[in-house]
């Protein structure tokens, strides 16, 4: 990790990961949204969803775009919803955030790469119920991939490389596990569905990046979360997905400090 000093220096930086934060919100938003209209989200230029026009480089300039057309499409003048700008400005603060606590590292990259995944798939879970596959196979990938980085980057040898992995796999097949039989048991006692498959294979790619003793809080925090949230919209069932991106953003910011306030307790 590169400790940055000058404060210049560090607001410069993280205006730089505010404004890759917001371009990719808006990128990852569009990519939800075609992946709900079973679109392809690698060919194909933006468009109107009202008009179908084709959309030029100055509506796409990410919160600016928005804020310069009051919210409204140049061509047919209808409104645009307030989900891209507040996607854009969402994924900006948590850029902004992950930045500011790792600073210029490689534990910045991978959680930067998590909370992408954690974003877009939580909108597609509020769209259709459903955590695709990909963002899964993503995650563990991605976890994969970085680990040498991450360890290699804090003077870490190959052994450390591997009990790092090691601890990983214990705190996804932990979480994973553990959220399985709790919601075997909920089932049995309600009589209904009570996890999808999706949200416990989430549990697993969260657990292989936070470990077990910061993933048990984790869990903890997303039950809350998902909590309070099915009772402000008053619905018994809601997506979990988003609730469980939410506490993972928390817990990579602060769940080691948690954790080891937590186990001074005692
Ligand atoms: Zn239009």
């Amino acid at each position: 990790m590169i400790t940055i000093k000058d404060p210049v220096m560090m607001g410069y930086l993280l205006f730089v990961a505010g404004v890759f934060g917001a371009i990719f919100g808006s990128f990852l938003n569009c990519m939800a949204y075609r992946i709900v209209h079973h679109e392809s989200f690698l060919k194909g230029k933006s468009h109107c969803d009202s008009c179908g026009h084709e959309l030029g480089a100055k509506d796409l300039v990410p919160i600016l775009s928005y804020v310069f057309q009051k919210g409204r499409c140049r061509y047919c003048g209808k409104k645009m919803g307030a989900r891209f700008v507040l996607s854009e400005i969402l994924l900006c603060v948590v850029f902004v955030s992950i930045v500011w606590k790792y600073g210029v590292s490689f534990d910045s990259l991978r959680y930067l790469g998590l909370a992408c995944a954690l974003f877009s798939l939580s909108f597609v879970d509020l769209d259709i119920q459903e955590i695709p596959d990909g963002y899964i196979i993503f995650g563990i990938i991605w976890w994969i991939v970085t680990a040498p980085l991450v360890t290699l980057g804090q003077g870490g040898s190959v052994h450390d490389m591997l009990m790092s992995l090691l601890g990983g796999a214990i705190g996804g097949f932990g979480l994973a596990i553990g959220m399985l039989l709790i919601s075997l048991l909920f089932d049995k006692i309600m009589g209904k569905d009570s996890l999808g498959g999706g949200d416990i294979k989430l549990f697993f790619v969260v657990g292989l990046y936070v470990g077990i003793a910061i993933g048990l809080f984790d869990v903890i925090l997303s039950c809350v979360i998902g909590l309070i949230l099915a009772i402000c919209v008053r619905k018994e069932m809601i997506p979990f997905g988003p609730s469980i991106a939410l506490s993972t953003w928390i817990c990579v910011l602060v769940g080691a400090q948690f954790v080891t306030w937590y186990i001074s307790l005692f």
